[in-house]
């Protein structure tokens, strides 16, 4: 693909998406949708520049970029969000110079349905880049489709619009998962769950206690270096950033968003195409 440079492939590190682990957060919401993500990484990362607005093939995204340009997590002018986690269950990488998994999150915003986005996902070159799992969120139709590359296949997942979470760890992923699924499920009981305060609470705790396996995570030699906030209305998408621990940042940027079309852009046309399994649970 044209717009995937072959600089790329030979980003310094800190250009490089290697999270060590990463929990996401979706809100469902009446009108649009709400989303956190903890971002862990080294603690010898380079920091990412905070959510600025930048072209996206022909629409307008909001996103945070790593020095080389890449990206984790982003929203378009159409209301669709992208966030990109790793998949530690596959142990198999690039033989050679890996693509920056930081660039598919970045070329998937100029889609603003399901349909292009696998025609986008189509187009790279995906046998160099390494496992990941992206989550694509399309609030015109109520659809959340999750693409799992394991450097064989890309398989499309759908999932429920419904209030959920998804945890992804360098570190002992099932512990990790374990943990983090019984604190969400405990802050479901909450009476404030599902508002922004909720939220932002969730992903600055220490449950069961401060380190490797709670969602704001703390090791030796890695942290949650940064929180990010996604929500999108009819006519508005808007980013909150922290840069930092959750629980010690008190920096903050906030970006918004118009979106062009509103929620009117509807993909209809390409669901009954893509054909994609439903998961029923909430967590993955
Ligand atoms: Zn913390």
């Amino acid at each position: 693909m044209a717009l995937l440079c072959a600089a790329c492939r030979h980003l310094p590190a800190g250009g490089l998406i290697k999270p060590a682990m990463c929990t996401v957060t979706f809100i469902a919401r009446k009108n649009g949708f709400a989303l956190g993500m903890n971002r862990d990484e080294k603690r010898a990362r380079t920091a990412a520049r905070p959510p600025a607005i930048e072209p996206a093939g022909g629409r307008r995204a909001l996103f945070p970029s790593e020095p080389g340009g890449g990206t984790w997590i982003g929203v378009n002018d159409a209301g669709v969000c992208f966030a990109l986690i790793n998949w530690y269950a596959i142990k198999a990488r690039v033989a050679s110079q890996p693509v920056s998994r930081g660039e598919v999150v970045r070329l998937a915003l100029s889609a603003d349905a399901i349909f292009e986005a696998v025609k986008i996902l189509g187009e790279l070159p995906l046998k160099d880049v390494n496992p990941f799992r992206l989550l694509g969120f399309f609030p015109a139709n109520r659809q959340i489709v999750e693409w799992r590359w394991n450097l064989e296949k890309l398989a499309p997942l759908r999932h429920r619009w419904e209030t959920r979470t998804w945890i992804s760890s360098g570190f002992d992923e099932p512990g990790a998962q374990q943990s983090r699924t019984r604190a969400f499920a405990a802050s479901l009981r909450q009476r404030s769950a599902g508002d922004l305060a909720w939220l932002r609470r969730l992903h600055r705790s220490h449950e069961p206690a401060r380190g490797p396996y709670s969602i704001c995570m703390h090791r030796d030699d890695a942290a949650t270096v940064s929180y990010s906030e996604v929500i999108v209305s009819s006519r508005e998408a808007k980013m909150r950033y922290h840069p930092g621990t959750p629980c010690q940042s008190s920096k903050c940027f906030d970006r918004s968003l118009g979106l062009e079309t509103g929620f009117a852009k509807a993909d209809l046309a390409c669901q009954s195409a893509v054909g994609l399994p439903l998961w029923q649970h909430g967590i993955s």
